[in-house]
């Protein structure tokens, strides 16, 4: 990995209103884990993600005040086909999540995890520590919180945490990502569905 080089990922292909950034998983992962001087958000968008926000205004705003939209499933790629502006492959947001705990061990990086059931979430951390000794937890809470819930943001920002997953299940982890980014001052966030659970096992 080139260290500080920083691609210019403005490339852009639009399905369904949504606008996906044209790159691959390497090329991705070589972006996020590039310093950046402020919180980002990650939104990895398979197509029922896409349909939801078709008939969601709201949610549609909401993904789109993120930083990145990632294709996440074959799905999308084939979508990108039909309308002849083909996205080079799938990032599916299980993977790309692994490549970042992966690299988090590599260097030693911190991250939090946000969402699940308590012990669900409890079990998901011990297994990363198990895979991943090098990374450091620096905090988890359960998910069935209030999205007005400031305490476990103020939390997040102390914890520090280079990488943070959200696992709240669409659209509430876009959404809360959303409204408190802003408060946060580093981090990469991303929201991961039912990840939890198969890490839990
Ligand atoms: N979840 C949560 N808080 C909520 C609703 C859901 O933490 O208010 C968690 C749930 O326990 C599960 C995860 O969100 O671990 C993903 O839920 P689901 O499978 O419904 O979402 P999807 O994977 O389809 O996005």
């Amino acid at each position: 990995m080139l260290k500080g080089f920083r691609i210019h990922m403005n490339k852009q292909v639009e399905i369904l209103n949504v606008p996906f950034i044209h790159t691959t998983h390497k090329e991705f992962l070589n972006e996020i884990t590039s310093p950046h001087n402020h919180p980002i958000h990650v939104v990895t968008a398979n197509p029922e993600i896409v349909m939801y926000a078709k008939e969601h205004p709201e949610y549609m705003r909401t993904i789109k005040q993120s930083d990145y939209i990632i294709a996440d499933g074959i799905g999308i790629i084939i979508a990108s086909k039909m309308i002849n502006k083909p996205l080079p492959e799938r990032i599916p947001g299980f993977e790309l999540m692994d490549d970042l705990l992966n690299y988090s061990n590599e260097h030693k990086k911190r991250i939090y995890l946000l969402g699940a059931k308590e012990h669900v979430v409890r079990n998901a951390q011990q297994q990363i520590k198990e895979k991943y000794p090098n990374l450091t937890i620096a905090g988890y809470h359960h998910g069935y919180i209030d999205t007005d819930n400031l305490e476990v943001v103020e939390e997040i920002r102390q914890s520090e945490a280079d990488f943070i997953f959200v696992a709240l299940g669409y659209p509430k982890q876009e959404e809360w990502i959303t409204r408190h980014k802003a408060k946060l001052n580093k981090g990469v966030l991303m929201g991961v569905g039912g990840s939890f659970d198969i890490w839990a096992g």
